[in-house]
């Protein structure tokens, strides 16, 4: 660190994104990328011309991307914030609405605490019931902003709408942020309710079920006045968020969307294959409607799985801490993947034995 950074951040804890070695080619379960390349579709719409255009700046109102999603979720544009990665929707929305404080469960993705640091708001986190399920009482009536991934990272958990819209209810006068980066896989998405209640924001993100994690697109949905609360923020910091490029892809992506739609079956299967595998195996295995997998054995540790099955070529996640640390968390990939992942996961658990 130079002696010249800002003391207000001088001290930040930083988020440690999943690790992307160079050092030999392994098979990635770690990141939940998807498996599966992006559509032909957007593979020819990013083409030279487009290339040729690079000196020109991007469009900052993103108006074609919105286009399609307002006429796919059957809302109008000025419900739509489009951002770099939903990553910098979810920043910019806890910079809008967290000056008071916010709430999110002990075990979710790392970022949000990340987000609270670097604004200097409080947040509190709230223990996951004993089974990893949200107790939806635990948020309802807090007055604070709340941030729920639903389904949950890295449990995969996914919490009933009904129970969401409770929170949401009770909450009249603070943002609800639903991160829906991996509703596409399963459980039921929360908005239908933005229409009704002023204070939900949903984000979602072009990462996990549209295959393009390297091309950073994520978009919230919500009350227009929300919407202008997050413009703000990107008129005030990077009016020119997403490329020329990324533009294209995400918007052809959307008018592809019969091809994602049957990637996210095989990527489905391919995964309630994998639970019975472990299952077979003698892991427990939560009942994941994400394209990962969140599981533990009593015979390896997390983190001893990992280093064994990245000594054969294969990254999973594993999370240190005392209720985490059992676990391995698997992203789904293709079938030839994962009967690789198992093969090897079997002889890890034979030499142990
Ligand atoms: C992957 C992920 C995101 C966002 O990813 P982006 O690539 O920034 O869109 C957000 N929330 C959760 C829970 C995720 O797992």
């Amino acid at each position: 660190m130079s002696k010249y950074i800002s003391s207000r951040y001088s001290s930040l804890k930083t988020y440690t994104p999943g690790e992307q070695p160079k050092d030999k080619k392994y098979i990635k379960l770690n990141t939940n990328e998807n498996p599966y390349p992006p559509s032909s579709g957007v593979i020819n719409a990013v083409n030279e011309s487009q290339l040729s255009s690079l000196n020109l700046y991007p469009d900052p109102t993103c108006s074609l991307l919105k286009n399609v999603l307002a006429e796919k979720y059957g809302i109008n544009q000025e419900n739509i914030f489009c951002s770099n990665g939903s990553d910098e929707a979810l920043g910019f929305a806890i910079s809008c609405f967290g000056e008071k404080g916010v709430i999110f469960p002990d075990i979710t993705y790392g970022f949000y605490k990340v987000f609270c640091d670097y604004n200097n708001y409080p947040y509190d986190t709230i223990p996951l019931n004993e089974d990893f399920t949200i107790n939806p009482e635990d948020y309802c009536n807090t007055g604070k902003c709340i941030v729920i991934a639903n389904p949950n990272a890295p449990t995969g958990l996914c919490l009933g709408i009904e129970r969401i819209e409770q929170i949401v209810k009770s909450n009249p006068d603070s943002v609800v942020i639903i991160d829906e980066a991996y509703i596409d896989f399963g459980g039921d998405s929360a908005l239908k309710f933005v229409s009704k209640y002023e204070n939900l924001l949903v984000t979602r993100t072009f990462s996990k079920s549209y295959s393009l994690a390297g091309g950073r697109v994520g978009f919230a949905i919500g009350n227009a006045s929300l919407i202008q609360d997050l413009m703000t923020i990107k008129y005030s910091t990077n009016p020119y968020n997403i490329d020329r490029l990324n533009l294209i892809a995400a918007t052809q992506s959307i008018v592809d969307q019969q091809y994602y739609d049957g990637c996210v079956k095989k990527i489905v299967s391919t995964r309630e294959r994998i639970k019975k595998e472990l299952v077979r195996l003698g892991f427990s295995v939560l009942d994941t409607q994400t394209n990962f997998v969140f599981a533990k054995t009593d015979k390896v540790y997390g983190k001893d799985l990992y280093l064994k099955l990245k000594d054969r070529g294969i990254l999973i996640r594993y999370f240190p801490g005392e209720r985490t640390g059992e676990f391995i968390r698997i992203t789904v990939g293709t079938d030839k993947d994962m009967d690789k992942f198992i093969g090897e996961l079997k002889r890890i658990l034979e030499e142990t034995k």
